[in-house]
């Protein structure tokens, strides 16, 4: 199970309810951080996710709601004694930055710490898992992520189910559930036999800010999960294409273009109090929307089900 944990839901500024943008994926015992705004470490705490777990940082950009984070984390893991390396990847201005960083805590870090700096393309494919970075479109250099998931079997396909004589029932559904099954004839059938041959992989994208852009809309397409900031809503459009933003409409259409199955908003601005006008005009255009919230879950199955978790008094 995959599951992705908003530390952070707002843009710029942080409010009484919205830490600014940070996301945690959880994975095996593997936290992939996605951006690290202000005081993501008292997040990290609340969410429980561990100190010497194996960890990969992603930073979409240099701006500093995004990276302020960044130090007090690594003091934080300092002090409480980590021992497991640390790998951080995104713009190459991030080396100074958390050397940076590094040089103000008193006795050093007590982890290894390597900074990647990256370009567009695939950054790594471990086992499974493969993260790719694509440059969007903001102010300044910018990066989203992709990260997907390869799948052994595919969707499972009635048709195919039909062909092998197999009668609709129990027994679909045991194949679906990845077991093989005997006919009554003695004749085997397998999963194999009654499932997608190439399965696309599960896939999470998350935009970073920016602008609706093409290369967003690329790594979208068929996403079991697009996380995007809306940082207005339309009435703001103009700001939005001023400051490199989107609006929560121009999101919910790309990702109805893009034949995405959920769309998570998130990073919107300190001027919507609990967010309901952002999430209210997204939801007309693609009713798979659902708005994040500082501490929400989404627990996502290898079969691409998501299930939401809300945070408690929401
Ligand atoms: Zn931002
Ligand atoms: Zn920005």
């Amino acid at each position: 199970m995959i599951e992705i944990i908003f530390l952070g839901s707002g843009g710029s500024i942080p409010t009484e309810k919205r830490n600014q943008p940070a996301i945690a994926i959880r994975y095996e015992g593997w936290v992939l951080l996605f951006d690290a705004g202000e005081d993501v470490q008292r997040q990290y705490e609340k969410a429980q996710l561990g100190l010497n777990k194996k960890m990969s940082i992603f930073v979409s950009h240099l701006h500093a709601d995004h990276v302020l984070g960044l130090p007090g984390l690594l003091l934080r893991f300092s002090l409480l004694g980590r021992i497991k390396p640390l790998n951080i990847y995104g713009p190459k201005e991030l080396i100074d930055y958390v050397k940076v960083s590094q040089s103000t805590i008193n006795l050093g870090t007590t982890f290894e710490t390597a900074v990647h700096a990256i370009s567009p393309g695939e950054i790594f494919n471990e086992k499974d898992l493969t993260v790719r970075a694509f440059e969007v479109d903001h102010r300044g250099f910018a990066l989203g992520y992709e990260i997907a998931w390869a799948r052994s079997t595919g969707r499972f396909l009635p048709s195919k189910a039909k062909d092998h004589g197999v009668p609709e029932g129990p027994l679909w559904k045991t194949l679906a559930s990845g077991k093989s099954i005997e006919l009554e004839d003695g004749t085997m059938v397998s999963p194999k036999d009654v499932t997608d041959p190439s399965p696309p992989p599960l896939k999470i994208v998350y935009s970073g800010d920016s602008r609706p852009c093409e290369e967003l809309r690329k790594a979208a397409t068929g996403a079991d999960v697009l996380i995007c900031e809306a940082m207005y809503t339309s009435e703001h459009a103009i700001l939005a294409e001023e400051r490199g933003h989107s609006t929560a409409a121009a999101v919910a259409n790309l990702a109805k273009e893009s034949g995405v199955k959920l769309l998570v908003l998130t990073h919107y601005s300190p001027r919507y109090y609990d967010g309901e006008e952002v999430i209210g005009e997204a939801l007309p255009v693609f009713s798979n929307s659902v708005l994040a919230r500082d501490l929400m879950r989404i627990q996502v199955g290898k079969d691409g089900s998501a299930v939401i978790v809300k945070p408690p008094g929401l």
